[in-house]
Protein backbone atom coordinates (compact mmCIF):
# COMPACT_ATOMS: atom_id res chain seq x y z
CA UNK A 1 0.00 0.00 0.00
CA UNK A 2 1.46 3.19 -0.87
CA UNK A 3 1.51 5.58 1.93
CA UNK A 4 2.14 9.66 2.29
CA UNK A 5 3.29 10.49 5.58
CA UNK A 6 2.83 13.93 6.64
CA UNK A 7 4.35 16.04 9.12
CA UNK A 8 2.53 19.48 9.10
CA UNK A 9 4.30 22.53 11.27
CA UNK A 10 3.00 26.10 10.93
CA UNK A 11 5.46 26.67 8.42
CA UNK A 12 6.98 23.65 7.03
CA UNK A 13 5.72 20.11 5.93
CA UNK A 14 7.90 17.07 6.04
CA UNK A 15 6.67 14.40 3.95
CA UNK A 16 8.00 10.48 3.78
CA UNK A 17 6.11 8.32 0.58
CA UNK A 18 6.31 4.58 2.09
CA UNK A 19 5.23 1.52 -0.26
CA UNK A 20 4.36 -0.66 2.84
CA UNK A 21 4.54 -4.36 2.20
CA UNK A 22 3.79 -5.45 5.88
CA UNK A 23 4.59 -4.00 9.26
CA UNK A 24 8.13 -4.20 9.08
CA UNK A 25 8.93 -4.50 5.48
CA UNK A 26 8.55 -1.49 2.61
CA UNK A 27 10.07 0.80 0.29
CA UNK A 28 11.10 4.60 1.29
CA UNK A 29 9.94 6.00 -1.73
CA UNK A 30 10.50 9.49 -1.47
CA UNK A 31 10.91 12.30 1.26
CA UNK A 32 11.73 15.56 1.91
CA UNK A 33 10.44 18.93 3.48
CA UNK A 34 8.72 22.19 2.49
CA UNK A 35 10.04 25.37 4.52
CA UNK A 36 8.86 28.86 4.78
CA UNK A 37 5.75 28.77 4.02
CA UNK A 38 4.03 31.93 4.16
CA UNK A 39 7.43 33.71 3.71
CA UNK A 40 8.82 35.26 0.31
CA UNK A 41 11.58 32.55 0.24
CA UNK A 42 9.54 29.21 0.53
CA UNK A 43 11.53 26.06 -0.59
CA UNK A 44 10.83 22.57 -1.36
CA UNK A 45 13.74 20.24 -1.04
CA UNK A 46 12.27 16.72 -2.40
CA UNK A 47 15.01 13.49 -2.13
CA UNK A 48 13.42 11.05 -4.34
CA UNK A 49 14.89 7.49 -3.42
CA UNK A 50 18.02 6.50 -5.99
CA UNK A 51 17.68 10.12 -7.82
CA UNK A 52 19.17 13.67 -6.70
CA UNK A 53 17.55 15.96 -4.38
CA UNK A 54 15.42 18.34 -6.19
CA UNK A 55 14.69 21.47 -5.24
CA UNK A 56 12.20 24.30 -5.82
CA UNK A 57 12.13 27.82 -4.63
CA UNK A 58 9.48 29.89 -4.94
CA UNK A 59 7.00 31.94 -2.39
CA UNK A 60 4.82 29.10 -0.86
CA UNK A 61 1.79 31.38 0.34
CA UNK A 62 -0.06 28.24 2.02
CA UNK A 63 -0.21 25.07 3.42
CA UNK A 64 -2.46 24.29 0.07
CA UNK A 65 0.02 25.44 -2.22
CA UNK A 66 2.92 23.55 -0.34
CA UNK A 67 1.11 20.09 -0.66
CA UNK A 68 0.33 20.71 -3.96
CA UNK A 69 4.06 21.14 -5.01
CA UNK A 70 4.71 17.96 -2.83
CA UNK A 71 2.74 15.85 -4.75
CA UNK A 72 3.58 17.42 -8.24
CA UNK A 73 7.48 16.54 -7.29
CA UNK A 74 5.80 13.04 -6.35
CA UNK A 75 4.75 12.41 -10.26
CA UNK A 76 7.18 14.47 -12.03
CA UNK A 77 8.37 12.75 -14.90
CA UNK A 78 12.01 13.16 -13.90
CA UNK A 79 12.18 13.62 -10.35
CA UNK A 80 9.04 11.96 -9.25
CA UNK A 81 8.84 8.39 -8.04
CA UNK A 82 5.01 7.39 -8.64
CA UNK A 83 2.22 7.57 -12.45
CA UNK A 84 -0.18 9.63 -10.84
CA UNK A 85 -1.93 11.09 -7.57
CA UNK A 86 -4.22 8.13 -7.96
CA UNK A 87 -1.30 5.74 -7.20
CA UNK A 88 -1.17 7.08 -3.50
CA UNK A 89 -3.69 4.33 -1.45
CA UNK A 90 -3.89 7.20 1.51
CA UNK A 91 -2.48 9.86 3.44
CA UNK A 92 -1.19 9.41 7.49
CA UNK A 93 -0.45 12.27 9.02
CA UNK A 94 0.90 13.02 12.63
CA UNK A 95 -1.33 14.86 14.88
CA UNK A 96 0.46 16.60 18.57
CA UNK A 97 -2.32 16.95 20.90
CA UNK A 98 -5.06 14.46 20.50
CA UNK A 99 -6.05 15.34 24.57
CA UNK A 100 -8.13 12.33 26.07
CA UNK A 101 -10.38 12.25 22.97
CA UNK A 102 -8.07 9.64 21.70
CA UNK A 103 -5.88 6.21 22.90
CA UNK A 104 -4.72 5.42 19.20
CA UNK A 105 -4.49 6.12 15.55
CA UNK A 106 -8.38 6.81 14.01
CA UNK A 107 -9.89 7.46 10.41
CA UNK A 108 -10.37 11.23 9.72
CA UNK A 109 -14.17 12.66 9.87
CA UNK A 110 -15.82 15.44 10.53
CA UNK A 111 -16.47 14.54 14.29
CA UNK A 112 -12.50 13.66 14.67
CA UNK A 113 -11.18 17.09 12.50
CA UNK A 114 -13.76 18.74 15.27
CA UNK A 115 -12.04 17.07 18.71
CA UNK A 116 -8.73 18.16 16.66
CA UNK A 117 -9.91 21.57 16.48
CA UNK A 118 -11.05 21.43 19.94
CA UNK A 119 -7.07 20.44 21.07
CA UNK A 120 -5.44 23.46 19.09
CA UNK A 121 -5.40 25.22 22.45
CA UNK A 122 -3.38 23.10 23.87
CA UNK A 123 -1.13 22.80 21.04
CA UNK A 124 -1.10 26.28 19.50
CA UNK A 125 1.83 25.61 17.17
CA UNK A 126 1.27 22.48 16.56
CA UNK A 127 -3.06 21.43 16.15
CA UNK A 128 -3.99 24.51 13.54
CA UNK A 129 -0.86 23.44 11.17
CA UNK A 130 -1.49 19.84 10.91
CA UNK A 131 -5.53 20.79 10.50
CA UNK A 132 -4.36 22.82 7.53
CA UNK A 133 -2.39 19.71 6.13
CA UNK A 134 -5.71 17.92 6.62
CA UNK A 135 -7.47 19.96 4.64
CA UNK A 136 -5.12 20.68 2.29
CA UNK A 137 -5.41 16.98 1.20
CA UNK A 138 -8.86 16.45 1.44
CA UNK A 139 -8.36 19.69 -1.26
CA UNK A 140 -6.22 17.92 -3.70
CA UNK A 141 -6.61 14.28 -3.18
CA UNK A 142 -10.59 14.33 -1.93
CA UNK A 143 -11.02 11.02 -2.39
CA UNK A 144 -7.87 9.29 -0.37
CA UNK A 145 -8.62 7.99 2.44
CA UNK A 146 -6.77 10.02 5.64
CA UNK A 147 -5.59 8.40 9.22
CA UNK A 148 -4.15 10.40 12.17
CA UNK A 149 -1.40 9.61 14.55
CA UNK A 150 -1.60 11.34 17.73
CA UNK A 151 2.09 12.00 20.08
CA UNK A 152 -0.56 11.67 22.94
CA UNK A 153 -2.26 8.66 22.09
CA UNK A 154 0.37 6.04 23.68
CA UNK A 155 0.35 8.01 27.33
CA UNK A 156 -3.71 7.32 27.28
CA UNK A 157 -2.64 4.34 29.49
CA UNK A 158 -1.14 6.97 32.43
CA UNK A 159 -3.16 6.45 35.92
CA UNK A 160 -4.76 9.77 37.14
CA UNK A 161 -2.48 9.85 40.08
CA UNK A 162 0.10 10.57 37.28
CA UNK A 163 -2.09 12.89 35.11
CA UNK A 164 -3.75 14.88 37.43
CA UNK A 165 -2.19 18.56 38.72
CA UNK A 166 -2.69 19.25 42.22
CA UNK A 167 -4.84 22.74 40.47
CA UNK A 168 -8.44 23.18 41.84
CA UNK A 169 -10.19 20.33 40.04
CA UNK A 170 -12.95 22.54 38.40
CA UNK A 171 -9.92 23.13 35.79
CA UNK A 172 -9.50 19.73 34.63
CA UNK A 173 -13.32 19.62 34.06
CA UNK A 174 -13.77 22.88 32.83
CA UNK A 175 -11.06 23.36 31.13
CA UNK A 176 -8.96 19.79 30.50
CA UNK A 177 -5.80 20.90 32.33
CA UNK A 178 -4.00 17.51 32.95
CA UNK A 179 -0.61 16.34 31.92
CA UNK A 180 -1.27 14.56 28.35
CA UNK A 181 2.15 13.69 27.56
CA UNK A 182 4.12 13.66 23.59
CA UNK A 183 6.40 11.88 21.70
CA UNK A 184 4.24 9.05 22.53
CA UNK A 185 4.59 7.08 19.19
CA UNK A 186 8.58 7.56 19.42
CA UNK A 187 8.09 5.94 22.85
CA UNK A 188 5.90 3.44 21.81
CA UNK A 189 8.19 2.34 19.07
CA UNK A 190 11.88 2.42 20.29
CA UNK A 191 10.54 1.01 23.42
CA UNK A 192 9.24 -2.70 21.18
CA UNK A 193 12.45 -2.43 18.99
CA UNK A 194 15.13 -1.79 22.13
CA UNK A 195 13.27 -4.91 23.72
CA UNK A 196 13.41 -7.14 20.79
CA UNK A 197 16.75 -6.32 20.50
CA UNK A 198 17.44 -6.72 24.31
CA UNK A 199 15.37 -9.87 24.00
CA UNK A 200 13.19 -8.81 26.80
CA UNK A 201 9.16 -9.78 26.98
CA UNK A 202 7.51 -6.35 26.27
CA UNK A 203 4.24 -7.84 27.80
CA UNK A 204 6.38 -8.19 31.32
CA UNK A 205 8.80 -5.34 31.43
CA UNK A 206 10.09 -2.26 33.04
CA UNK A 207 11.52 0.42 30.10
CA UNK A 208 12.47 3.47 30.62
CA UNK A 209 12.93 5.86 26.94
CA UNK A 210 14.85 8.56 26.43
CA UNK A 211 13.95 11.17 23.61
CA UNK A 212 16.24 13.25 23.34
CA UNK A 213 16.07 15.85 20.61
CA UNK A 214 15.24 19.58 20.06
CA UNK A 215 12.21 18.82 22.19
CA UNK A 216 12.75 15.88 24.73
CA UNK A 217 10.94 13.87 26.82
CA UNK A 218 11.36 10.78 29.22
CA UNK A 219 8.53 7.65 29.57
CA UNK A 220 8.05 5.23 32.22
CA UNK A 221 6.87 1.93 30.26
CA UNK A 222 5.37 -1.18 32.63
CA UNK A 223 4.22 -4.09 30.35
CA UNK A 224 4.58 -2.00 26.83
CA UNK A 225 2.14 0.78 28.70
CA UNK A 226 3.20 3.89 29.36
CA UNK A 227 2.45 4.91 33.27
CA UNK A 228 4.36 8.15 33.34
CA UNK A 229 6.06 10.80 30.83
CA UNK A 230 8.03 14.06 31.53
CA UNK A 231 5.91 16.22 29.14
CA UNK A 232 2.70 17.82 30.83
CA UNK A 233 -0.39 19.75 29.44
CA UNK A 234 1.90 21.07 26.61
CA UNK A 235 5.20 19.67 25.42
CA UNK A 236 6.81 22.59 28.19
CA UNK A 237 7.22 20.49 31.03
CA UNK A 238 9.68 18.18 32.16
CA UNK A 239 13.86 18.16 31.38
CA UNK A 240 15.76 20.90 29.69
CA UNK A 241 15.04 21.46 25.51
CA UNK A 242 16.60 23.29 22.62
CA UNK A 243 14.55 26.42 23.78
CA UNK A 244 11.70 25.18 25.96
CA UNK A 245 12.18 25.68 30.08
CA UNK A 246 11.01 22.29 31.60
CA UNK A 247 10.30 22.29 35.02
CA UNK A 248 10.39 25.80 36.49
CA UNK A 249 8.67 27.25 39.99
CA UNK A 250 5.53 27.93 38.74
CA UNK A 251 5.67 31.50 40.60
CA UNK A 252 8.43 32.54 38.46
CA UNK A 253 6.19 33.12 35.41
CA UNK A 254 3.79 35.85 37.01
CA UNK A 255 6.81 37.17 38.90
CA UNK A 256 8.42 37.75 35.65
CA UNK A 257 5.67 39.11 33.46
CA UNK A 258 4.82 41.40 36.21
CA UNK A 259 8.90 42.67 36.34
CA UNK A 260 9.22 42.71 32.49
CA UNK A 261 5.72 43.79 31.66
CA UNK A 262 4.89 40.82 29.90
CA UNK A 263 1.61 39.69 28.08
CA UNK A 264 0.59 35.96 28.62
CA UNK A 265 1.34 35.34 24.73
CA UNK A 266 4.99 37.07 24.83
CA UNK A 267 5.77 35.23 28.49
CA UNK A 268 4.61 31.65 26.45
CA UNK A 269 7.16 32.75 23.81
CA UNK A 270 10.05 33.17 26.51
CA UNK A 271 9.09 30.14 27.96
CA UNK A 272 8.97 27.79 24.53
CA UNK A 273 11.01 29.53 22.20
CA UNK A 274 13.98 31.56 24.08
CA UNK A 275 14.67 29.19 26.85
CA UNK A 276 16.27 26.00 27.54
CA UNK A 277 19.83 25.46 25.80
CA UNK A 278 18.95 28.76 23.60
CA UNK A 279 18.45 30.68 26.81
CA UNK A 280 20.74 29.42 29.61
CA UNK A 281 24.17 29.53 26.89
CA UNK A 282 22.78 32.75 25.09
CA UNK A 283 24.32 31.23 22.05
CA UNK A 284 22.19 28.27 20.42
CA UNK A 285 19.84 26.10 20.79
CA UNK A 286 21.54 23.77 19.27
CA UNK A 287 23.74 20.18 20.90
CA UNK A 288 26.62 20.32 18.30
CA UNK A 289 27.19 24.20 18.41
CA UNK A 290 27.15 23.83 22.47
CA UNK A 291 29.15 20.83 22.36
CA UNK A 292 31.83 22.81 20.37
CA UNK A 293 31.55 25.81 22.53
CA UNK A 294 31.97 23.63 25.92
CA UNK A 295 35.01 22.48 24.30
CA UNK A 296 36.45 26.13 23.53
CA UNK A 297 35.81 26.60 27.41
CA UNK A 298 32.47 28.05 27.17
CA UNK A 299 31.11 28.14 30.80
CA UNK A 300 27.44 28.68 29.98
CA UNK A 301 27.50 25.85 27.40
CA UNK A 302 29.11 23.38 30.07
CA UNK A 303 26.20 24.44 32.42
CA UNK A 304 23.74 23.49 29.92
CA UNK A 305 25.48 20.56 28.71
CA UNK A 306 25.58 19.35 32.33
CA UNK A 307 21.57 20.04 33.20
CA UNK A 308 21.11 17.92 30.42
CA UNK A 309 22.72 15.03 31.72
CA UNK A 310 21.11 15.85 35.30
CA UNK A 311 17.55 16.15 34.10
CA UNK A 312 17.85 13.05 32.57
CA UNK A 313 19.45 11.16 35.06
CA UNK A 314 16.98 12.64 37.50
CA UNK A 315 13.75 11.81 35.12
CA UNK A 316 15.56 7.99 35.00
CA UNK A 317 15.93 7.82 38.63
CA UNK A 318 12.59 9.01 39.27
CA UNK A 319 11.04 5.83 36.90
CA UNK A 320 13.05 3.34 38.41
CA UNK A 321 11.80 4.34 41.77
CA UNK A 322 7.92 4.34 40.35
CA UNK A 323 8.51 0.98 38.55
CA UNK A 324 10.55 -0.86 41.68
CA UNK A 325 13.40 -1.58 39.29
CA UNK A 326 14.31 -0.89 35.18
CA UNK A 327 15.00 -4.12 32.89
CA UNK A 328 16.37 -1.80 29.75
CA UNK A 329 16.55 1.89 29.43
CA UNK A 330 16.73 3.24 25.96
CA UNK A 331 17.92 6.61 24.20
CA UNK A 332 16.64 8.16 20.70
CA UNK A 333 16.25 11.41 18.75
CA UNK A 334 18.81 13.85 17.40
CA UNK A 335 20.98 13.79 20.96
CA UNK A 336 19.97 10.46 22.12
CA UNK A 337 21.48 8.73 18.92
CA UNK A 338 24.57 10.92 17.94
CA UNK A 339 25.96 11.71 21.69
CA UNK A 340 27.81 8.41 23.03
CA UNK A 341 30.05 10.37 25.18
CA UNK A 342 27.01 12.12 26.80
CA UNK A 343 25.06 8.65 26.88
CA UNK A 344 27.95 7.02 29.13
CA UNK A 345 27.99 10.06 31.39
CA UNK A 346 24.06 9.21 31.92
CA UNK A 347 24.76 5.74 32.18
CA UNK A 348 27.77 5.87 35.24
CA UNK A 349 24.81 7.43 37.55
CA UNK A 350 23.44 3.84 37.43
CA UNK A 351 26.30 1.94 38.32
CA UNK A 352 24.30 1.31 41.71
CA UNK A 353 21.53 -0.99 39.40
CA UNK A 354 24.07 -2.63 37.98
CA UNK A 355 24.33 -0.80 34.90
CA UNK A 356 27.77 -1.93 32.79
CA UNK A 357 28.30 -0.85 29.34
CA UNK A 358 30.29 -2.51 26.48
CA UNK A 359 32.93 -0.25 25.28
CA UNK A 360 33.17 -1.77 22.13
CA UNK A 361 29.47 -2.07 21.05
CA UNK A 362 28.65 -2.11 17.21
CA UNK A 363 25.59 -0.77 15.23
CA UNK A 364 23.43 -3.15 13.51
CA UNK A 365 21.91 -3.04 9.85
CA UNK A 366 19.17 -1.27 11.69
CA UNK A 367 21.37 1.38 12.99
CA UNK A 368 20.48 0.22 16.30
CA UNK A 369 22.98 -0.83 19.28
CA UNK A 370 22.84 -2.45 22.28
CA UNK A 371 25.21 -0.77 24.26
CA UNK A 372 25.08 -3.19 27.60
CA UNK A 373 27.91 -5.44 28.65
CA UNK A 374 26.84 -8.84 28.42
CA UNK A 375 26.86 -9.37 32.71
CA UNK A 376 24.91 -6.04 32.93
CA UNK A 377 22.08 -6.04 34.96
CA UNK A 378 19.98 -3.73 33.09
CA UNK A 379 20.00 -3.42 29.27
CA UNK A 380 20.76 -0.19 27.40
CA UNK A 381 20.09 0.23 23.93
CA UNK A 382 20.20 3.00 21.34
CA UNK A 383 17.79 2.78 18.71
CA UNK A 384 17.00 5.34 16.02
CA UNK A 385 12.94 6.79 16.58
CA UNK A 386 11.02 6.38 13.35
CA UNK A 387 7.20 8.20 13.92
CA UNK A 388 6.49 7.87 9.84
CA UNK A 389 6.99 4.17 10.12
CA UNK A 390 4.37 3.70 13.16
CA UNK A 391 2.11 6.42 11.01
CA UNK A 392 2.30 4.50 7.70
CA UNK A 393 1.44 1.10 10.05
CA UNK A 394 -1.36 2.17 11.81
CA UNK A 395 -2.67 4.04 8.50
CA UNK A 396 -1.99 0.92 6.50
CA UNK A 397 -4.06 -1.19 9.42
CA UNK A 398 -6.80 1.19 9.26
CA UNK A 399 -7.36 1.38 5.60
CA UNK A 400 -6.59 -2.40 5.10
CA UNK A 401 -10.21 -2.57 7.14
CA UNK A 402 -12.34 0.17 5.51
P1 LIG B 1 13.42 17.46 16.48
O1 LIG B 1 12.77 17.52 17.84
O2 LIG B 1 13.46 18.78 15.76
O3 LIG B 1 12.98 16.28 15.63
P2 LIG B 1 15.96 16.07 16.57
O4 LIG B 1 15.50 14.77 17.14
O5 LIG B 1 16.39 16.11 15.13
O6 LIG B 1 14.94 17.23 16.87
O7 LIG B 1 17.19 16.55 17.50
C1 LIG B 1 17.84 17.76 17.27
C2 LIG B 1 19.04 17.83 18.23
O8 LIG B 1 19.91 16.71 17.97
C3 LIG B 1 19.87 19.09 18.06
O9 LIG B 1 20.25 19.61 19.33
C4 LIG B 1 21.10 18.58 17.32
O10 LIG B 1 22.24 19.33 17.62
C5 LIG B 1 21.24 17.17 17.83
N1 LIG B 1 21.97 16.37 16.84
C6 LIG B 1 21.50 15.98 15.64
N2 LIG B 1 22.48 15.32 14.96
C7 LIG B 1 23.57 15.32 15.77
C8 LIG B 1 24.92 14.81 15.64
N3 LIG B 1 25.31 14.16 14.54
N4 LIG B 1 25.76 15.00 16.68
C9 LIG B 1 25.36 15.65 17.78
N5 LIG B 1 24.12 16.15 17.98
C10 LIG B 1 23.24 15.99 16.98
Amino acid sequence: MIILVINCGSSSIKYQLLDMKSDDVYDMLAKGIVEKIGLPEGQLKHRPTGKEQYVVSQPIPDHKVGMKLVLDALVDPVHGVLHSFDDIEAVGHRIVQGADFFSGSTLVDEDVIKKIEICCDFAPLHNPAHLLGIHAISHVLPDVPQVVTFDTAFHQTMEPYAYMYALPYEYYTKYRVRRYGAHGTSHQYVSRKAAALAGIDIENSRIITCHLGNGSSITAIRNGKSIDTSMGFTPLEGMIMGTRCGNIDANIVPYIMKKENLTPDEMTEVLNNKSGFLGLSGKSSDMRDLSRLASEGDQRARTVLKKLCFDTVKNIGAYVAEMNGVDLIVFTAGIGENNPDLLQRICANFGYLGVRLDGHAKANAAGEILMSAADSAVKVAMVPTNEELVIARDTMHIVSEL
